[in-house]
């Protein structure tokens, strides 16, 4: 009788033990597939480009662009690509597109044909180094100087992982006329798209150096933000 007691006793014991050691098992378990599922989250966000939580990124406002970014049709561009050369179009290849960079030429009057000229003779003159991937002209014209697979001289350390446009303006205040501004919407909207950008990658020159440009926009942050939304509404009535 004694021993059947000690027997149940020791079997009990043995279950528990059994039991003990699968809770164990199951948490042990349960923690590494958290860990892996963390992890696979994590490395998926990276692959996106870089950003955590791209849909929170992506935020347009009012306007849904989608995700990724609906694509616009490309506006009509004029393209007059620079001789490659070391002071205006070094031939160097660009990183993932981060980010469109927009730019004021500090040159009332000036039309983007004198702007994409003046980049060109850099390569004689050796006078600096400067360019951008595209110029958006006083008539609403955009020239495009450099593909966007190669590095332009606009943005400084953003150079190497962004599209950078300058645009004509009539005066000293660095305001965009009717047709420039409209033609910046549709080739900052175009290029979100081809680029899988949101609203946060459209920036300013300002946002890399706080250099004051392009300066309308720089001055007046409410037309910088209004620009931006002007560019989520077009994407979302016109992109597919
Ligand atoms: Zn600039």
């Amino acid at each position: 009788m004694e021993t059947e007691n000690r027997l149940s006793e020791r079997r009990h014991s043995l279950s528990r033990e059994r039991r003990k050691r699968q809770i164990v098992r199951r948490i042990t378990f349960g923690g590494g597939a958290a860990v892996l599922i963390v992890l696979a989250v994590f490395l998926f966000s990276r692959f996106r480009g870089g950003r955590l939580f791209p849909a929170a990124v992506r935020n347009y406002g009012a306007y849904d662009i989608g995700n990724p970014t609906k694509q616009v049709e490309r506006p009509e561009l004029d393209v007059q690509l620079l001789t490659v050369n070391e002071y205006s179009r070094p031939g160097t290849a660009t990183e993932k597109i981060r980010s469109v960079v927009v730019h004021y030429t500090a040159n009332p009057g000036s039309t983007a044909q004198n702007n994409r000229d003046y980049f060109e003779n850099l390569k004689d003159t050796h006078d600096t180094k400067v360019s951008s991937n595209f110029i958006v002209g006083l008539d609403g014209e955009i020239i495009q100087c450099v593909p966007t697979a190669e590095m332009a001289y606009a943005s400084n350390s953003r150079n190497i992982d962004s599209v950078s446009i300058e645009c004509c303006h009539p005066d000293e205040t660095g305001k965009f006329n009717k047709k420039t501004y409209q033609s910046l919407v549709e080739l900052v909207s175009f290029l979100c798209g081809k680029f899988d950008l949101g609203m946060d990658d459209i920036i300013r020159h300002y946002d890399v150096t706080g250099k004051l440009c392009p300066k309308y926009f720089v001055e007046h942050e409410d037309a910088w933000e209004g620009f931006k939304a002007d560019v989520a509404k077009y994407i979302q009535e016109n992109g597919k």
